[in-house]
């Protein structure tokens, strides 16, 4: 092992693995400190003992070692220590879905060499969030978790605001599916639609614990119409529809 110029990093979390050639990973990594962080692990899949019985894979926060670059080529994992199991040894179906879609959400917004401690812990959050809420809350993790994904990455509208006018929101608001804000009883006049404070400050809360529970007082009128607007921002952030969606739309639909 040509370990000498090897630095330790740590927390990464695995984003997604890739297998290449024989027995080659290359592992996308996100870390607080340097963002995405893309390794190739030689010899990954024919040998256990340079990292682990099934350390290479998403939803485990590891310590690696990894070497620069060489001649234009990925740097090397050269080791790694498992540090937490985010997701844990037995996911349900439904966990590993809400997991997949968070780590690929999570893909989709870090960047290589660009620190988001925020992102980061989000993901975290996220994941740790997924091994421990029951399958009747999930439909309300998704939310939360879209909530925090759009808080971290500053596409979440000002909830506190009118979009129009610029009062405080402290009674009802209008959230229109296509407008860039939430409207007040004044500049929405005649709109069907409303959401109470609480309700606003819910999602906020939810987001940022990534906790489904805070959105259990929610009406299921309120919570169809929240999940259609975090939903829609998500779904405009992604660009393209996300692989994992489609398994959560199944999940989310029976
Ligand atoms: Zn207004």
């Amino acid at each position: 092992m040509s370990g000498t110029a090897a630095t330790l990093l740590a927390p990464v979390v695995v984003l997604r693995t890739q297998a290449v050639g024989e027995s080659d990973l290359i592992v996308w990594l996100l870390s607080p400190t340097v963002g995405r962080r893309d390794a190739a692990a030689r010899a990954a899949r024919s040998s256990r003992k340079r990292f682990g019985s099934g350390l290479l894979r998403p939803f485990v926060q590891l310590e690696v070692a990894i070497a620069p670059a060489r001649k234009g080529g990925l740097p090397q994992l050269q080791g790694a220590t498992l540090q937490r199991d985010l997701l844990g040894p037995a996911p349900t179906y439904a966990q590993l879905c809400v997991a997949s879609y968070a780590t690929e959400l999570a893909s989709l917004a870090a960047q290589p060499d660009h620190a988001d401690a925020a992102l980061f812990h989000w993901l975290c959050a996220a994941l740790l969030a997924s091994a421990v809420t029951p399958e009747a809350l999930c439909r309300r993790l998704v939310i939360a978790v879209q909530a925090g994904f759009l808080q971290v990455t500053g596409l979440l509208p000002d909830l506190w605001r009118c979009a129009r006018c610029g009062k405080p929101l402290d009674g009802m608001a209008h959230w229109p599916p296509d407008a860039m804000g939430l409207g007040c009883q004044t500049c929405a006049e005649g709109a069907r639609e409303w959401l109470a404070a609480s309700d606003i400050q819910a999602l906020w809360i939810a987001g940022q614990a990534c906790d489904a529970a805070l959105l259990q007082g929610l009406t299921p009128t309120a919570l169809s119409l929240i999940s259609d607007r975090v939903q829609r921002l998500v779904g405009q952030a992604a660009h393209a529809p996300l692989r994992s969606a489609l398994a959560l739309r199944d999940l989310l639909r029976a």
